[in-house]
């Protein structure tokens, strides 16, 4: 028999690997993709029209971050955030004299690791420090791992397969504390990517002076993203050309992109307390449902301090990307952790460093919800998910001769 098919229409439990462009942002992009198309740089007044359309989401963005305007770097997305501040900053700080030691996490995004990674071929050193069972370090951890010799710190505010929340405020506090004692400024970066939704992102309380964001994360338009960059911070551009955003990324400025992607910030911030408050009760229910149906399933993530969105669970005896193929089959589109581009599957980096046991690690199941999700929507997946996971558990196991 098969379960019927969700009301109304699919049921979309991938929000952090993508969100739709939400309509106020969509609103005020369609100029800019259409009669105001003129380069920002250009000396008349159509481009002074984009250039003046473009300020105005730099000064939006500005107020989000209780920072500067010239302080908002716009970029192509989360990624590039990332690269810029990880590389940027280490190539600068080693120009400098300012040191070759990159200090992380082992619960970061490939954007983080990677990018450290790809600096350990130029004479870096990669720190990746461990995590506890909820994926979390703690400032003192940090704060000790602090050398002389240390260019960057990066720590990601919220982690986008589990969705636990480093108390990042404290990390930062930490780190200053421990690098003023030796005589130093070390620049302190957060990946906020998966943070925007549901976290403050003023950077005074939090005292970073990096933070990277990705457009289509919070409803704004793909392909857009955001680099705080405290004034004074060390930094080599990625991208050189004419100069664009005070020298720090070169290229002519995505204006319809960058002005739906301010819209979208400002309307993710205004409403986070409402949309925790929501998608926290749905989590729950939905939570309530999978422990009832499937009690020896593993909830991952720190209890309390994780995103009211998140729901990240792990199943012994299935493998995660069986189990999200056939609740697809029966309309319900969720993820088995972080996207996975190659062929071949690879358990979570994430949940191996937060001690979960293979057979666990390789069974997992990402379900994020959104401000559109339903209570009816929540209930058709507890109905439909234990028996699901049954029938995969079946097909994974081999039947007894
Ligand atoms: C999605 C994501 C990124 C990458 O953002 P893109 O927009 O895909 O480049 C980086 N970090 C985290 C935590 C993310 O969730």
């Amino acid at each position: 028999m098969t379960p019927s098919s969700p009301p109304g229409g699919p049921v979309y439990l991938d929000s952090a690997a993508s969100t739709a462009l939400r309509a106020e942002a969509y609103r005020a992009m369609l100029p800019f993709l259409q009669t105001e198309f003129a380069n920002p740089s250009a000396h008349h007044a159509a481009g002074r029209r984009a250039s003046d359309a473009l300020e105005d989401a730099r000064g939006r963005v500005a107020r989000v971050f209780n920072a500067e305007p010239e302080e908002v770097v716009f970029t192509s997305g989360g990624t590039e955030s990332i690269n810029a501040a990880i590389k940027g900053v280490a190539f600068a700080q080693a120009d400098a004299g300012g040191g070759r030691h990159i200090l992380t996490t082992a619960v970061e995004h490939h954007a983080v690791l990677h990018s450290a990674q790809y600096l350990e071929r130029f004479g870096f050193e990669v720190e990746e420090l461990p995590v506890d069972e909820y994926g979390r370090v703690s400032p003192e951890e940090v704060a000790a791992a602090v050398r002389p010799d240390t260019a960057l710190v990066s720590v990601g505010y919220a982690n986008n397969e589990v969705g636990t929340v480093q108390p990042i405020a404290a990390i930062a506090a930490a780190v200053a504390a421990r690098a003023s004692a030796l005589g130093r400024r070390i620049p302190f970066h957060t990946d906020a990517v998966q943070a925007a939704s549901t976290l403050s992102l003023d950077v005074q309380a939090l005292g970073v002076d990096l933070l990277s964001l990705s457009g289509h994360k919070f409803g704004g338009p793909k392909g857009t993203g955001l680099l705080y960059m405290r004034r004074g911070t060390p930094f080599l551009e990625l991208l050189s050309g004419g100069g664009q955003e005070r020298q720090r990324r070169s290229g002519t400025e995505n204006v319809p992109g960058n002005v739906g992607l301010a819209v979208a910030l400002e309307y993710a911030q205004a409403e986070r307390g409402e949309f925790a408050r929501r998608t926290g009760a749905l989590r729950d229910r939905l939570l309530a449902a999978v422990l009832e149906a499937c009690p020896d399933a593993l909830v991952n993530g720190h209890p309390t301090e994780r995103l009211p969105h998140a729901l990240h669970v792990c199943f012994s005896g299935l493998e995660g990307e069986a189990l999200v193929d056939e609740l697809d089959r029966l309309g319900i589109e969720s993820s088995a952790g972080a996207a996975c581009t190659s062929a071949t599957w690879e358990p979570s980096h994430v949940l191996l460093a937060m001690g979960v046991p293979l057979e666990l690690a390789i069974g997992s199941l990402r379900m994020s919800l959104w401000s559109t999700t339903t209570a009816e929507q929540v209930d058709y997946v507890s109905r439909v998910l234990p028996s699901a996971v049954s029938r995969v558990r079946e097909a994974a196991i081999p039947a007894p001769r």
